[in-house]
């Protein structure tokens, strides 16, 4: 850990672990972890793989799994289908999302990076893995780095590469599905080439971008463009809950005679995992993701020397600065129920977004008229949206007051997805007309189940127009 002393002489934060003093690319060589998190790390990853790949596939009442049609607004999330006019719900979750991530990282840190960004998923658990597969390991992928170009080499390469090229294909084929859905998008690229050169060339240049970002451009998407990353600094705090080095175990660092030394043997491991290519015994550092390599390489090496696990762990800086266990204080239980909370909402609203929506509003301009000798009448205008995967047939009745509603035109009818649109008389006796603002509240039926109560005015005549009449 850097002392005030120690922290003036230190180069770490000169620069990029990414580049030379130079300004040159640093090519990072990253062993390949081992331990218990990163076993969970790769079920996690390789589950969040197979559903990314095979999710457009999946039907869920007869609907896509995922379905994300921006051009038409068209949105279906476990048989689940969205119209623009549950928008308000999208900004419900978007701004949930982001007092989320905040919150969350305020209290946990940056550990969204490590074990669930797609930047991380796709590189450490699927192009890394070809690489370590057709290099070979950390220092093989050295050597044959600064070897001269042979047939082998060669070979490696473009096998390699070649690879990444048909994942990336195929990666960027997966995102259109989601948009097209499958069916569509095999009529699209039926032929070959596509029978539309416009896609072809979209894909092409997409293809290209993720070959680039993953063969080429890698952690630096963390470390430099992310602004994810950028924002660290003004959301973790001495309590925050992130992947620290125990300075006060730890140092002074070096082999020596237990007592004199540290615990930390200055063996490098932890640094010869890290994706990004940081010591994190320099301290909480932007490029850190959390992704837990340093912990299992540390903890091997500390079961090797039979001294105790932890010297790299989830810890805060108060509870490493102050040696006591990380204690889940008031802030952290409170935040922690504030995310609970908004996950709760979040769900709570998707859940009781009503699957057929009905709008019923007196048309405009309209007042009551006389219907019949005993009864007043008043014109509504009627909108059935029908977010079901079925067609819906809908029935009127009033819940009070004591009335009759009369249909103009065809029953009430829709399609799945279909808007039906309809105008209505509500008919009431004079009697019961007692105000010029008279409430009503409809009943909305579905084979004979009440879906919806629909709260509505009745326009009758006012004190003056009862006077006159001689009604009261
Ligand atoms: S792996 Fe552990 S012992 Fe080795 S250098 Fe890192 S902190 Fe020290
Ligand atoms: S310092 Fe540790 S947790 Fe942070 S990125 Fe490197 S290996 Fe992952």
């Amino acid at each position: 850990m850097q002392t005030p002393e120690t922290y003036q002489e230190s180069t770490f934060r000169d620069r990029p672990t990414t580049f030379s003093k130079e300004g040159k690319r640093l090519w990072l060589f990253p062993k390949m972890p081992k331990g218990k998190l990163y076993t969970i790390r790769r079920i996690i990853a390789l589950t969040l793989l197979t559903f990314f790949y095979a999710a457009p596939f999946l039907r869920f009442r007869g609907e896509p799994l995922i379905f994300l049609n921006f051009l038409e607004r068209k949105f279906i999330l476990f048989g689940n289908t969205f119209y623009p006019q549950d928008f308000y719900l999208l900004v419900l979750a978007v701004i949930a999302l982001i007092v989320f991530i905040v919150l969350f990282t305020v209290v946990y840190g940056r550990v969204f990076c490590g074990w669930v960004c797609p930047q991380t998923v796709f590189l450490e658990f699927l192009y890394r893995p070809i690489e370590y597969l057709i290099d070979g390991n950390s220092e093989q992928q050295q050597k044959l780095a600064v070897q001269e170009m042979d047939f082998i080499k060669a070979l490696k390469r473009i096998l390699k590469h070649g690879i990444y090229l048909v994942i990336s294909f195929f990666t960027i084929l997966t995102f259109i599905s989601y948009v097209t859905g499958t069916v569509e998008l095999g009529k699209m690229t039926d032929g070959w080439p596509f029978k539309e050169s416009g896609l072809l060339m979209g894909v092409l240049i997409f293809t290209g971008i993720h070959y680039f970002v993953f063969a080429w451009f890698r952690e630096q998407v963390c470390t430099m463009v992310c602004p994810y990353g950028r924002l660290q600094g003004v959301m973790l705090d001495v309590n925050t809950i992130l992947v620290a080095y125990d300075y006060k175990r730890g140092e002074p660092r070096g082999k020596g005679e237990r007592g004199i030394k540290g615990d930390c043997i200055n063996c490098y491991n932890c640094v010869d995992v890290c994706p990004t290519g940081i010591d994190i015994r320099n301290g909480t550092q932007l490029e850190c993701i959390n992704c837990t390599a340093c912990i299992d390489a540390c903890n091997s090496v500390m079961k090797k020397v039979r001294k105790p696990s932890g010297l790299i762990r989830f810890a805060s800086e108060k509870s490493i600065s102050e040696g006591k266990k990380v204690k889940f204080n008031a802030r952290v239980i409170a935040y922690s129920l504030v995310l609970v909370v908004l996950l709760s909402l979040i769900t709570y609203l998707f859940t009781v977004r009503g699957a057929v929506e009905t709008i019923i509003i007196r048309s405009q301009g309209t007042m009551y008229q006389e219907y019949g000798n005993d009864h007043y009448s008043n014109l509504y205008n009627l909108q059935t949206i029908n977010k079901t995967n079925s067609e819906v047939k809908l029935e009127l009745k009033l819940i009070s007051p004591e009335g009759e509603i009369i249909l103009l035109g065809d029953s009430i009818q829709a399609k799945k997805g279909e808007v039906a649109e309809r105008n209505l008389l509500i008919v009431l006796k004079k009697e019961t007309v007692k105000t010029s603002n008279c409430p009503l509240e409809i009943g909305i039926f579905e084979n004979g189940k009440l879906i919806d109560q629909i709260k509505s005015t009745f326009i009758g005549p006012n004190s003056l127009d009862r006077e006159a009449t001689g009604r009261k």
